[in-house]
């Protein structure tokens, strides 16, 4: 099977994505110390269904809401429940919409409050290594090479990547082939094609990139306890280079 979208159905990634993009940027100005996530979750949730779309993780593999909130030692996955927020959190939020059977899915960290030093380079380092992925992201690139481009900087930072936790093809489904590793070598792995769109997501930590599943089915946390940060964007490739499909409708990054 082709993974390869036609420019029709790129636009139609382009629109769900502009609602995905809006969202981020909605949780951005309300994730403030004491803001509860399950009144960000249905935030969210109000503003995709506004826009005549469906929350995307909403009992996806019965995901219980419309968005991943993941706090501090939670990687991926975070449920956003009656917690709130506090001053020096880290939270990343991943949120998806499907618009007329087209899914976006991209995802944003968050230093609450402004955050310290070592998580805004945290965050600093895994927003580098998402744009240095999007960079290597060409038509007749190999996949290791995006992996590569993520491990080329994070690694030097002494910062983990999480491996077990990857990108992935989005299209009418949120997860299509490929696999898109977070770690790689260069030149190895199946050549990116023209018109292929990926979903390109590191997640990586301060201390070792080992996780584990908390009891509750969901959450990804860092076995070491140390913070993450997950960033995530929705590309289209083509012979003009990797165009983002999650930019909010204004054009900007979330
Ligand atoms: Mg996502
Ligand atoms: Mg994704």
């Amino acid at each position: 099977m082709s993974l390869r979208k036609s420019a029709t159905e790129v636009r139609q990634l382009r629109r769900a994505g502009a609602i995905v993009g809006d969202s981020l940027r909605l949780l951005r100005q309300l994730a403030l110390p004491g803001a509860r996530l399950s009144d960000l979750d249905a935030a969210v949730a109000k503003l995709i269904r506004s826009r005549g779309a469906l929350p995307t993780f909403r009992g996806y593999h019965g995901f219980p809401a419309s968005i991943c909130a993941s706090v501090n030692e939670e990687a991926v996955h975070g449920l956003p429940d009656g917690r709130r927020l506090r001053d020096g959190d880290l939270v990343s939020f991943d949120v998806g919409a499907t618009l007329d059977g087209w899914v976006g899915d991209s995802a944003i960290s968050v230093c609450v409050g402004g955050g310290t030093d070592s998580d805004r380079a945290l965050v600093a380092a895994a927003c580098e290594a998402l744009r240095a992925a999007i960079a290597a992201a060409r038509v007749g690139s190999a996949l290791g090479d995006l992996g590569a481009a993520v491990e080329a900087v994070v690694r030097p930072r002494g910062y983990g990547v999480v491996e077990s936790y990857c990108g992935h093809g989005i299209g009418r489904a949120l997860h299509e082939d490929p696999v898109v590793p977070n770690v790689g070598i260069l030149g190895v792995g199946p050549r990116i094609e023209d018109g292929w769109c990926l979903a390109i997501e590191p997640v990586i930590t301060a201390g070792s990139g080992a996780v584990a599943l908390r009891p509750d089915g969901w959450t990804v946390v860092t076995l070491d306890g140390g913070r993450a940060a997950h960033v995530e964007l929705a590309v289209a490739i083509t012979a003009s280079g990797a165009e983002i499909l999650t930019l909010t409708s204004d054009g900007e990054l979330p």
